[in-house]
């Protein structure tokens, strides 16, 4: 008998053949489990797929696996079936597919059963401490306000550690999976009309009643017309049957508010699956919801792999985030396999959005989704009123027109919080020099450096390379040198200076670095600390901040004019997506817009009739170019630290490609990268398009085998993406 293997992280897209070990196996031979063997002059862990009779490798040659370490597979056949199809799906290799659906303990061969969990719970005395008298250790009197709410974190820190020493708290390890204690609860909202609609179609579709058959159903939901009210009450049916639900949201809004919502309304176990969590708490939850135990699964893209004892549902909230794309290494999209993992399982799968995704408005419009409307927003708050500032002819002081400025003025003298979008961190994103016209840019990458006025340095937002900033000019030693534009930081600085007497809470990947500092910032919000809220994208998207009344977008103006075809979709969503956080209880939100292009037609189309008009319209214009969702498309990026080798590499791809002469497939290229130059290596792509699916993997499906044995192929970095969102 030989084992075929796919070895973990091993990018090549085989699988290796060994020998059962000496001692054969307790559990016999079943597809799925892990085994240790040696892989060069390593040990490596592996995933069985099949027992054959025959190799093509004499068997003398070889080597018997080292160890059997799980008795039965680790995820269920279904499971494992998706991973397979994954795998050829996105042409990838199975070892780095696997790799990706299991927790990292796993991976490394440590033994599927529940870890020790360490949690810090606080005591009776922790409880009646006055907060006040920590007033002098501002931090661990953060730490134990949060405790008093939370009754226990899992986080070590030096002000926990000093928490304990003064009795507040106590540290406990506990064998298997646990849960922290019930919240106040919080009780089902009377539905809407709509509301009740959708759940009633997820519910029939449960049940397999009805005439309409399973298909994933879109909900089109406008922000803030209670999506999650409807999600919770479909998983309440669900956990009533005795099955489990997952649900996938983007990284950035599984925030302690969107878990706090799940935890108020159900008193169970709910497993978290996402990168603020560490390794073993994360094998405990995925451990807990592979045995039933976790009844509701909620996780970021990998999440989608999470093994269910009796899964009932999946429901991908924001399912037009970027997030659900992974960018590196397995290029998967969790969206797109939510809906096959749904299909292969027999369950229903809504997708939720006030912004949906380009390619499941299509997939509606053809029948393969359902789509349901959420028209207005829930309990009564009206939708925020949105203008246009025209800020060609006026002069602005970073980004800040005088209407704006007296707008924000109005808002914070009626008490209102508002919130300013920039989608641009740092101080200055470049560094001009007045004397001889020099600017600073990033040798490895052939872009402008980013000023970062706290750190004093240069950073390159590409490739994460810095310096310090020069003191003067180095091409003609001039110390005229000048801050151009404005990020975030610069931002803050002028608001600080404009509205002295209110605080400012900035929210961009900067100040929310380090562990728990996103947690402590939303947490000031809602409490109020702050009146004005300024941020990236990280702060548009999912939250819900009641007071907030202004919403100003200092810049509309960078997604109409991207070099990528998807720039406007995304410029569109996000407008919307930031919008919606104006008005959301009883004070009627304003939404402010500044803008070069006051007469753009799709930025017209949207501010007047509303994301599903403008998706309309920019579907026409994506039709007319043949492009997604009405065409497919896989690019083949390839990228070298030597001028010419990727687009030579590529080219000898394109011969390849040809040579397999299958027809209705484009091929368009090689070219340069729209980003040429990153970190120092020289990238080009080459694209293959297609109206169907089917030729464009029928060419795949030996192409991307033959370029990996060829020699080139092991020279230059490449990779394959199917359905990419970015194209650089
Ligand atoms: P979305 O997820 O669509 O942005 P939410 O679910 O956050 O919207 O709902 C927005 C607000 O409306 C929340 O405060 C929620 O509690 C409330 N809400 C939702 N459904 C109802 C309802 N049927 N009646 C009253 N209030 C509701
Ligand atoms: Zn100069
Ligand atoms: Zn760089």
């Amino acid at each position: 008998m030989i084992l075929r293997i796919a070895i973990l992280s091993v990018p090549l897209r085989r699988a290796f053949d060994y020998l059962p070990p000496a001692g054969g196996s307790v559990g016999g031979y079943r597809p799925g489990i892990r085994v240790k063997v040696p892989f060069g002059k390593q040990q490596r862990i592996g995933i069985l797929l099949e027992t054959t009779a025959k190799s093509d490798i004499p068997e003398e040659r070889l080597k018997p696996v080292t160890e059997i370490i799980d008795s039965a597979p680790l995820l269920p056949e279904s499971l494992h079936s998706l991973l397979l199809r994954s795998a050829s799906y996105y042409h990838h290799a199975i070892g780095e597919v696997y790799e990706t659906a299991l927790p990292v303990p796993l991976r490394q061969g440590r033994y599927a059963k529940q870890p020790e969990q360490v949690i810090y719970r606080i005591t009776e005395r922790g409880i009646q401490t006055d907060l006040d008298s920590l007033s002098r250790a501002p931090r661990q009197r953060q730490l134990l306000e949060r405790l008093q709410q939370e009754r226990e974190l899992s986080g070590s820190s030096t002000f926990m550690r000093e928490l304990i020493k003064k009795g507040l708290v106590v540290r406990e390890s506990r064998a298997g999976y646990n849960q922290p204690p019930k919240v106040e609860s919080d009780a089902p909202h009377q539905l809407n009309g709509e509301q009740q609609q959708a759940v009633d179609v997820v519910h029939k579709q449960m049940d397999g009643a009805g005439n309409d058959p399973i298909r994933p159903v879109l909900l089109e939901g406008v922000t803030g017309s209670g999506k999650t009210e409807v999600y919770l009450q479909i998983i309440q049916r669900v956990i009533d049957d005795g099955r489990q639900a997952l649900v996938l949201v983007p990284e950035i809004s599984l925030t302690p508010q969107t878990v706090q919502r799940f935890r108020q309304r159900f008193d169970l176990p709910i497993a978290l699956l996402h990168s603020g969590r560490n390794s073993s708490e994360r094998l405990g939850d995925w451990l807990a919801a592979r045995a039933g135990e976790a009844k509701i699964v909620i996780g970021t893209r990998s999440a989608v792999f999470v093994p269910l004892q009796s899964p009932g549902i999946i429901i991908v909230d924001e399912e037009h985030d970027g997030s659900f794309k992974q960018h590196e290494g397995f290029r998967y999209s969790a969206r797109d396999l939510a809906i096959l993992r749904g299909k292969q399982e027999g369950i229903p799968v809504l997708l939720g959005s006030a912004t949906p995704s380009f390619e499941s408005l299509h997939n509606a419009e053809s029948g393969k989704y359902r789509k349901l409307l959420l028209s207005s927003r829930a309990g009564g708050a009206k939708p925020p009123e949105i203008s246009l500032i025209d800020v060609r002819s006026r002069k602005m002081e970073h980004l800040l027109s005088a209407p704006l400025i007296e707008k924000m003025r109005e808002h914070l003298e009626q008490d209102g919080q508002i919130l300013i979008f920039l989608n641009r961190r740092g101080y200055a994103p470049t560094l001009f020099c007045r004397g001889c016209g020099w600017s600073s840019a990033c040798p490895r990458c052939e872009i402008h450096y980013t000023f970062h006025q706290k750190k004093n340095r240069l950073v390159c937002h590409h490739c994460g390379g810095e310096r310090p900033r020069p003191p003067h000019c180095p091409e003609c030693g001039s110390h005229e040198l000048t801050d151009i534009g404005a990020g975030t930081e610069r931002i803050e600085e002028a608001l600080q200076k404009i509205f002295p007497e209110h605080s400012v809470a900035r929210i961009d990947r900067d100040t929310t670095r380090r562990r728990g500092s996103m947690d402590e910032k939303l947490q000031q919000i809602h409490a109020g600390d702050h009146q004005i809220l300024l941020g990236t994208q990280m702060l548009a998207k999912g939250h819900h901040f009641p007071k907030v009344t202004l919403v100003a977008i200092l810049d509309a103006d960078s997604g109409l004019f991207g070099s990528d075809f998807r720039a406007t979709e995304q410029m569109g969503q996000l407008i919307t997506q930031v919008a919606g956080r104006a008005g959301r209880e009883s004070m009627r939100g304003e939404v402010a817009i500044q803008t070069h292009n006051p007469d753009h037609p799709l930025l017209l189309t949207l501010l007047q009739r509303g994301y599903p008009d403008f998706a309309k319209q920019a579907l026409a214009e994506r039709k007319l170019a043949a492009l997604p969702p009405y065409s497919h498309l896989t690019l083949i990026r390839a990228e070298s630290s030597k001028p010419q080798a990727a687009i030579h590499f590529l080219q000898q791809v394109r011969e390849m490609a040809v040579g397999h002469a299958i027809s209705q497939v484009e091929i368009l290229g090689p070219v340069p990268s729209p980003m040429e130059k990153r970190a120092g290596r020289y990238r080009a792509q080459l694209l293959l398009q297609s109206s169907y699916r089917k030729p464009l993997h029928q060419l795949l499906a030996p192409l991307i085998p033959a370029i990996e044995s060829t020699k080139e192929g092991r020279k230059v970095r490449w990779s394959v993406d199917v359905d990419p969102i970015d194209m650089f």
